[in-house]
């Protein structure tokens, strides 16, 4: 059970709406999470996003705001040097350059959709893929595909999936990144909405890993999909409804 739900079964609190208040603060909460602020403007597109009326076009125009908004906050969290530089008035300036190369790595399908916006502010930035999907015989998340560029090892990794659930898949492709030499306090997990147990689920298994996502959901159906959530993301960004 993740540390942060203890407080919950300590108080032998019901999985009510009052439970689910406090999952959400003690998420929220956690240094490790990084939410996007919560403006107005954010509301709105996610409103959007979650509409079930929304049509294709517009579904994918507004996520793509939101994601080029997740990855300039993940790009918040990379490190820096100082940099000094001239500017045209011939005077120094004291800024900061980043350190270290990124890379992306998207997990199939619906991570594919947040590649553009990686690229938009990356320009010719690295992009591996994985494909996780769940064996049926044994109901645990097996890796098909996994192309990862060659000097991963030396890189921060923008991890993109624009939904985290129950976390299988993700937590599948961060032990992917291990294996391949990745540190895990450089690992960004980047996603749009999550659900409470996968994001907790996630910061208790790696307790290096950073996450940063624009809204943390109340729960999951039975199938796994998020609540009130938007639905299944790749069907609707790619067009692949009934
Ligand atoms: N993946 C989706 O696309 N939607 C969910 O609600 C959960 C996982």
């Amino acid at each position: 059970m993740p540390a942060l739900l203890r407080p919950i079964v300590d108080r032998q609190l019901q999985p009510s709406s009052c439970a689910v208040v406090l999952i959400l603060k003690l998420a929220a909460q956690h240094p490790r999470l990084h939410q996007l602020p919560q403006t107005k403007q954010l509301k709105a597109l996610m409103t959007i996003i979650r509409d079930q009326t929304t049509p294709r076009g517009d579904f994918v125009f507004y996520s793509d705001r939101v994601i080029r908004l997740l990855v300039e906050e993940g790009l918040n969290h990379l490190p820096v040097v100082n940099k000094e530089v001239i500017t045209p008035m011939g005077m120094p300036f004291q800024g900061v350059s980043f350190e270290g190369r990124i890379c992306g790595v998207s997990i199939m399908r619906a991570g594919e959709s947040m590649e553009q916006g990686l690229r938009d502010v990356c320009t010719s930035v690295r992009i591996g893929k994985v494909l996780i999907q769940r064996d049926e015989s044994t109901a645990q998340a097996k890796m098909y595909y996994s192309k990862l560029p060659k000097d991963i090892s030396n890189r921060w990794v923008l991890l993109l999936d624009p939904m985290l659930a129950t976390g299988g898949s993700a937590v599948k492709c961060i032990e992917t990144l291990l294996e391949a030499g990745v540190k895990e306090d450089r690992i960004l997990f980047i996603n749009l909405i999550c659900s409470p147990e996968g994001v907790l689920a996630m910061l208790e298994q790696f307790p290096k890993l950073q996450i940063i996502t624009a809204e943390i959901d109340e729960s999951m159906d039975v199938q796994k999909y998020i609540l009130p959530g938007l639905g299944d993301f790749g069907d609707r960004y790619f067009g692949t409804e009934d």
